[in-house]
């Protein structure tokens, strides 16, 4: 595997004239290449090379929001149209909230009841000032039915849930008037938490998040300490437990850049403040966060 793995990277510095050595960690592969080479995650991988991972997550990402793992869909066009509606045949369309089946030819993945019900946050109430950041904004409190369906695309591979969920993060950016920001970008998972997840839930909020400019979000960040699950943890211990978890990805150009940062959910703050201030000890220029739902463990 390694002396494979360094044959590759031979080749591709070669072919590409670059000297430096990266990988991606969106696959078993190029993770293992990541850890065995010590080498620095990038998008520029020796093992992915001319394959883009961003296209491969995007072809991930089906609209419906209720459709089992489909991570390895390559087709395009009307094929996909034919698939998409077989797709919604064998599994019916469910409310991306309460999980209940939707009526035939509903356009939305919410049902009515649903959608009256959610625990949207006043306009008012929607910007928390922070200490790195200028502001976060939250279009729900984390209450059901919002709470039981994060849960779903959290940890029970339901990635698909981000493009209805994208709905009210767009409004929520449109509404506050949050004019198009220079970088657009997220607070990552671990390498081998992203790993057994096989996505990084915040970087596909960001993705639908990013739609409204028609902007496309880089990664900009590294996690570099794994760290115990912060919703496991007292308000009073997820300062230190995000301290120093996060790095600036080498050759990430923030100077002077105005960042929309976005994470899955707000509870202390304490990772977003960390992201923040890498950035801003980068030279970023003004930093907002975006985040799906806002916790009830502690304040900011
Ligand atoms: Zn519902």
């Amino acid at each position: 595997m390694i002396d494979g793995a360094e044959r590759q990277i031979r080749k591709t510095k070669m072919k590409q004239g670059r000297t430096e050595k990266t990988a991606c960690d969106y696959k078993p592969a190029c993770l293992r290449t990541l850890y065995d080479l010590k080498l620095e995650p990038d998008l520029n991988c020796v093992c992915c090379r001319d394959i883009c991972p961003d296209s491969r997550i995007d072809q991930a990402v089906v609209p419906s929001g209720t459709v089992p793992d489909t991570k390895n869909l390559s087709m395009g066009g009307d094929d996909m149209k034919y698939s998409a509606a077989a797709v919604d045949l064998l599994f019916p369309p469910k409310c991306v909230f309460c999980n209940r089946l939707l009526p035939a030819g509903r356009g939305e993945p919410v049902c009515d009841c649903c959608e009256t019900n959610l625990p949207v946050i006043k306009p008012e109430q929607r910007m928390v000032f922070g200490e790195s950041y200028l502001y976060c904004l939250t279009p729900f409190h984390y209450e059901v039915p919002l709470s039981d369906s994060f849960l779903r695309y959290k940890f029970q591979g339901r990635e698909g849930y981000a493009a209805a969920y994208g709905r009210w993060l767009r409004s929520c950016l449109a509404e506050e008037k949050v004019v198009p920001p220079d970088l657009i970008t997220w607070a990552p998972l671990s390498s081998l938490r992203r790993w057994s997840r096989g996505y990084d839930q915040a970087r596909l909020l960001a993705m639908e998040a990013a739609k409204l400019y028609d902007m496309t979000p880089k990664p900009l960040l590294k996690k570099v300490r794994h760290t115990r699950r912060q919703s496991a943890l007292l308000p009073q211990q997820r300062k230190k437990n995000a301290k120093n978890a996060y790095a600036l990805l080498p050759g990430a150009q923030v100077q002077g850049k105005r960042i929309l940062l976005v994470d899955d959910v707000i509870t202390t703050g304490a990772t977003l403040e960390e992201c923040s201030r890498v950035l801003t000890q980068a030279g970023a220029g003004e930093i907002i966060c975006l985040t799906l739902a806002r916790g009830h463990g502690g304040s900011l």
